[in-house]
Order: C-alpha cells, then sequence, then structure tokens
C-alpha cells in the first residue's frame, strides 16, 4: 500500500473526540497549540492529504511528535497519532510535502556517512577499556546510546545561548560539510560521561555475575539508525540497516543484547520488518539479570521507558525493582506512562526540556528516588543526584557471591 493510502487509511477512522490530546505530553509545552499535539496532529495529517498542504507548517508538528503511543490507548477508534507522525515524516523525508527539517537532514547525511548521529567512532567504545568479553556469538550491542548522551547535553548547553535561526544555518551548512560534525567529539559533557561509562560498566558486571556469556564489538559496534527511522528516513534506514545486518552476520552474531530501550525496540519489531531474512533474536539485559540484591531502605519511583512498557509491553525491569523496594508510581504509569521528552532533544530542546520538567515533577512528588531504565530518560530527567539509572541503582543493592 502506498505511504498516501497508508496515512489516510489511520486519520479516516478519527472521529475527533479529543481524548488523545488529554495524554499527549507535546500538547501544553508548545502552549496549546493544537497541531502539536495528537488529534492536531491526524487532522493536520488529512487536511494536508485530502485538501491542501500549501501554507502549512508541518514538519514541526511531526517531527515534535516523540513516538510514545500514549495515544492510542485511549482512542475509542484505536487511532495512533504517532504512526500518523512517523508516516508524514516519511512523506516529510521524501520530498513529497511539507519542508525538510535541517537538524534532521545533519543527523542523516552524519549517519549516512559515518554510521553514528554526531560523527563519534572510537569514543563509543572507550569506556570497555579493561573489559575482558567471552567469545561468543552472543552480542551486547549498547546502540551508542549511553555514549551520546553526553554530548547531545552539551550542544543543547551551546544551544541555549544562540538562536534557533542560527542552529537551522549551522544545521544547513553543516549537510554540505558534514566533516564539521566530528567537531562534535569535543563538546561533551564530562561529569556525564564518567557517570554513563559507569552505567556501562555496571550493566557488564550485572550479566557476567548472571553467568551470561556475551561479547561486544568495541569501535566496530554498529549503531543501529534509531535516527533515520524515527525522522522517516525510510530508504536510506533500509539501505543502511542492511549494511548493520550484514556486519553482523560477518561477525557471526546469533543473539543481540540490547541495553536500551530503543535499539531494543529497533531490532525486535523494525529490523525483522525492513531487512530480508534478519533474525536474529534480541533480549533486554534486564530479562537475563539473575542476581541476588539486598532490600532498599526506603521507596523508589520509575519512569517506565515508552520502548519498553507501550510497545513491547515489558515489564521485567519492574519486577525486579519491585522485589527490593516499595515502588510509589505516578498517576501515569504502567500502560499510560508518560514520555521523558528525550527524543525531542536534538530537534526540539525546548518542548523536551518542558516534557521533562513536567515529569520529573509527577515522579519526585511520589518518592525522592527516581529510577530510570533508559539513558535517555536518565539524561531528561536527572534534574538531582537523587534520579538513578537501573544499572546504577541495582548495581549497588547487588550482594557479592
Ligand atoms: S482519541 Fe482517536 S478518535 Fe479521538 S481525536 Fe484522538 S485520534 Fe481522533
Ligand atoms: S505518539 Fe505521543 S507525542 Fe506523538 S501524538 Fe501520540 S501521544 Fe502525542
Amino acid at each position: 500500500m502506498n505511504l498516501i493510502k497508508q496515512i489516510e487509511e489511520i486519520t479516516d477512522k478519527c472521529i475527533s473526540c479529543g481524548f488523545c490530546e488529554s495524554v499527549c505530553p507535546t500538547l501544553e509545552p508548545d502552549g496549546y497549540n493544537s497541531v502539536f499535539g495528537a488529534r492536531g496532529r491526524v487532522i493536520l495529517a488529512d487536511f494536508a492529504l485530502k485538501e491542501s498542504s500549501e501554507g502549512l507548517e508541518l514538519g514541526n508538528s511531526f517531527y515534535s511528535c516523540l513516538d510514545c503511543y500514549a495515544c492510542v490507548n485511549v482512542c475509542p477508534a484505536g487511532v495512533n497519532a504517532g504512526v500518523v507522525s512517523e508516516l508524514m515524516r516519511e512523506l516529510v523525508a521524501s520530498g513529497n510535502r511539507g519542508t525538510k527539517n535541517p537538524v534532521a537532514e545533519m543527523i542523516k547525511t552524519s549517519i549516512m556517512k559515518y554510521g553514528n548521529p554526531l560523527g563519534l567512532k572510537e569514543e563509543s567504545a572507550e569506556w570497555a577499556d579493561g573489559i575482558k568479553f567471552d567469545d561468543s556469538s552472543t552480542m551486547l550491542i549498547t546502540g551508542q546510546m549511553y555514549q551520546m548522551m553526553p554530548y547531545t547535553r552539551k550542544i543543547n548547553k551551546v544551544r541555549k545561548y544562540i538562536d534557533e535561526n542560527l542552529t537551522i544555518n549551522i544545521a544547513s551548512a553543516m549537510i554540505r560539510h558534514i566533516s564539521l560534525i566530528k567537531f562534535s567529539r569535543h563538546f561533551y559533557n564530562k561529569q556525564l560521561r564518567d557517570k554513563m561509562n559507569g552505567d556501562l560498566k555496571n550493566i557488564v558486571s550485572m550479566l557476567q555475575k548472571s553467568g551470561v556469556k556475551f561479547n561486544y564489538l568495541g569501535a566496530e559496534e554498529p549503531y543501529p539508525g534509531m535516527f533515520l527511522h524515527e525522522l522517516g528516513y525510510a530508504k536510506e534506514f533500509k539501505e543502511y540497516a542492511e549494511t548493520v545486518y550484514n556486519l553482523l552476520k560477518e561477525k557471526g552474531v546469533k543473539r543481540i543484547i540490547a541495553i536500551d530501550p530503543h535499539t531494543y525496540d529497533i531490532f525486535k519489531n523494525v529490523y525483522p520488518e525492513v531487512v530480508k531474512g534478519f533474525k536474529i533474536p534480541v533480549v533486554y539485559y534486564t530479562d537475563l539479570l539473575d542476581l541476588e540484591y539486598r532490600k532498599f531502605n526506603g521507596n523508589i519511583t520509575v519512569q517506565e521507558p515508552c520502548h519498553i512498557v507501550l510497545h513491547n509491553n515489558n515489564f521485567k525491569a519492574i519486577d525486579i525493582l519491585n522485589s527490593v523496594a516499595e515502588i510509589k508510581l505516578p498517576e501515569r504509569s504502567g500502560k499510560s506512562t508518560m514520555c521523558c521528552g528525550g527524543p525531542d532533544e536534538l530537534l526540539f530542546p525546548d518542548t523536551a526540556k518542558k516534557v521533562s520538567m513536567k515529569r520529573y515533577k509527577d515522579l519526585k512528588a511520589k518518592s525522592d528516588n527516581v529510577i530510570t531504565i533508559c539513558p535517555l530518560c536518565y539524561n531528561n530527567l536527572a534534574y538531582d543526584e537523587n534520579v538513578m539509572d537501573f544499572s546504577e541503582f541495582m548495581g549497588s543493592l547487588m550482594v557479592k557471591k
């Protein structure tokens, strides 16, 4: 089915009730401008396809969608405004409607040329210096998400001081001179990098102590291409994902251990659909943990990641947390969990910040100790030192055997 028909098939079901607006995290931060909410996105897509897209600012509406899928859980007609946004981004990215976003174009160009959104390579593997891995066909694929957070945080700090038009101009210039993106390797938050490297080491340690045998590709590890997929570059993503699959086959990878929700989701649900013959099983690291922990003295609250809980119905990490501490969940939890705002960080940092601050306050109202299970969630919610990644928190409770 062609893209336009696919979108219309979804938007035609909308009865315009507006229930989805009550859960869409991007509506309020954008001043209740309806095109930045779930219903507005569905109506805008429908109008742009059936009437006219002339003069409509399509890109920002669909690019700012977080793909959290909170909307479909409350929609009486089963409409997923997140999927509508994904397909509309594909339409924009293919040049068929609207204007391409220069920051998205810059990221795409960097991934296609350097295999990483920020042109990073060796930097992504430094955390593993000195760690001994097994000679195994089970591969730890970090997705380079923990490693990229210190860079995105620093870049956004710089962006705060320049105006949006200048950002767009810089991004446009960098598309033509993409090697400049490699300068981003000099812009990182050192404290966050040390913390993220510590989390990665904790994950490895917990898996190894659970008796799991696995290897790691180091600087050869491929970035799985989440941004290409999420920003709508379907053609480029397919081409890129095929090269990733070829590399994994060449390295004899028979099973993937993912350690962040975005990498897990893309290998589990997107690669099998897009890459012919892709059948490598993927498991989330928390599903493999088999350890003894001591009890935590106090209560906690948890930021449940959309790509684990909403997209994959996986609650194993929550079960583990439940076994060591009293969990006080915020009103929006489980199948109605709320996104941390992370996916908007590179394109819409202001929206990301407002979404994350709202979520942080909701969580803090329940407990001072906030546990995240995703590096993006951590990066966006870590407004104080009592916000901890699952690996840091559980690593500290591990009973030494
Ligand atoms: S909840 Fe569903 S039917 Fe109602 S406005 Fe949103 S997308 Fe349309
Ligand atoms: S996927 Fe999330 S951000 Fe996107 S429209 Fe639905 S609720 Fe809003």
